[in-house]
């Protein structure tokens, strides 16, 4: 029987792990060993574009190139790790339960929004942080047409002034005028605890943040939280209260539920530790990549932020890593020390940054033109190519974006 490199989950760290353990697996001409992935559907996801209304294009097919370079995908859900036992409980696409054994695992399972215990918040905000509640907040905003014309139908209140609110409040008057006309007397609220437009982001990148939102139109409503959300707007700490038809909700994150079934220490975001071949500390056969793991990037004391950027290098790394220790050759240590940020600004462009401390780059169209080569190729899996795929899952290429 051949030996298992088990994946659970098909987005972009899990994609990555899949190619670089078939990689180094065809490398070392190794037929005895067997890379499987389970996951719900056999596609990538595009997350970082749910902010999006054209939601068509956000999902990759990858059964045919699982199928050229020989990745066993199976359709189904993880429901519990067997760490001791080395097996996978999920449950199958027909709903039964069935088990998948492996000799290294590697979690890839990703992360959902964290929806703190609000009143209102799970029956009238909406998030853009799966495809199904993208698709659930795309077709609300279409049905605003056929409400009569008033405050709350023209206003979005977004909460949280980070990466996702930024980029949902910048585009949404663009969205909003799609759906409601021209002259429709539309607001955008970004309600954000923070003093200082985009303060969350970095000084230097908020004022460029600031100007986006003043010429979009988009206001802040800064220093005050959320307490409630109802069908007709929200409610803040403070007392004022906003109308508003529609709230979208993007303060929060948590990584995958299973990352709770491996015994080791986790991050505040739940991500388990891993060392530098992305091994989950005190586990002899279990990897974590992407967005469930705490990884370092560099010996500088920076950590792999829950980006697309990173569970790219992260799933590269821990599909080659995985496979090397199965076969006994050496590893090749995750290292990601270039952090770059591409935030979309809607119809004011983009802007660039390098860096942790995020030094503007590149602003306006010219960031945009850049973000839109980020987000419409780049993170996109490789062509259905035994060949090419496999070459691009190498982990020394850098990821610069
Ligand atoms: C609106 C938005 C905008 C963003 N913008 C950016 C950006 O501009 N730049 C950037 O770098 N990052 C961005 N991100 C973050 C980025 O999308 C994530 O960091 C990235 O998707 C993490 O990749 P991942 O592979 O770890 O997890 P995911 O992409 O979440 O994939 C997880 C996979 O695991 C599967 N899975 C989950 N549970 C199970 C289970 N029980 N059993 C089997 N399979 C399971 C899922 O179906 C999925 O296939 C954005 C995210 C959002 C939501």
């Amino acid at each position: 029987m051949k030996q298992q490199i088990l994946i659970i989950g098909a987005g972009f760290g899990g994609m990555w792990s899949a190619l670089s353990a078939t990689r180094l697996l065809d490398k070392q001409q190794r037929l005895d060993v067997a890379v499987t992935l389970l996951a719900p559907q056999a596609e990538l996801r595009v997350r970082p574009r749910f902010y999006e209304s054209d939601l068509a294009t956000t999902v990759a097919p990858l059964g045919p190139l699982f199928e050229a370079v020989g990745v066993q995908f199976i359709q189904g859900s993880a429901t519990r790790i067997d760490a001791a036992g080395k097996r996978v409980i999920y449950r199958n696409a027909a709903g039964a339960q069935a088990e998948l054994h492996f000799d290294r695992l590697i979690l890839a399972s990703g992360s959902q929004v964290a929806r703190p215990p609000l009143a209102g918040i799970d029956r009238f905000a909406f998030d853009v942080d799966s495809l199904e509640s993208a698709q659930r907040l795309e077709a609300h905003l279409q049905s605003l047409s056929e409400r009569p014309n008033s405050l709350a139908r023209n206003t979005v209140v977004v909460v949280g002034g980070g990466f996702t609110g930024i980029e949902t409040a910048t585009e949404m008057p663009a969205r909003l005028r799609a759906i409601l006309g021209d002259k429709a007397d539309i607001r955008v609220i970004v309600v954000d605890m923070g003093k200082r437009v985009g303060s969350a982001m970095g000084e230097q990148i908020a004022n460029v943040i600031a100007e986006a939102s003043d010429t979009l139109g988009v206001t802040w409503r800064l220093g005050s939280p959320v307490s409630m959300v109802d069908e007709h707007g929200v409610m803040l700490d403070d007392g004022e209260r906003i109308e508003a038809s529609t709230v979208v909700w993007t303060v929060g994150v948590k990584a995958s539920p299973l990352t709770q079934q491996i015994d080791g220490e986790r991050d505040a975001f739940g991500r388990l530790h891993v060392d530098r071949n992305l091994k989950v500390l005190g586990q002899e056969a279990i990897y974590a990549t992407g967005d469930t793991a705490y990884a370092a990037v560099d010996d500088q004391g920076n950590h792999a932020l829950m980006t697309c950027q990173h569970a790219i290098a992260l799933g590269r790394s821990a599909g080659n890593n995985a496979a090397a220790d199965l076969l006994g050759v050496e590893p090749t240590p995750y290292s990601q020390p270039k952090y770059v940020t591409c935030l979309d600004l809607g119809g004011w462009g983009a802007v660039f940054t390098e860096g942790w401390e995020r030094k503007v780059v590149l602003t306006g169209q010219e960031g945009k033109a850049l973000k839109t080569e980020i987000n419409t190729k780049w993170i996109y899996p490789p062509e259905a190519n035994r060949e090419t795929a496999l070459a691009a899952a190498d982990p020394l290429i850098p990821v610069v974006a």
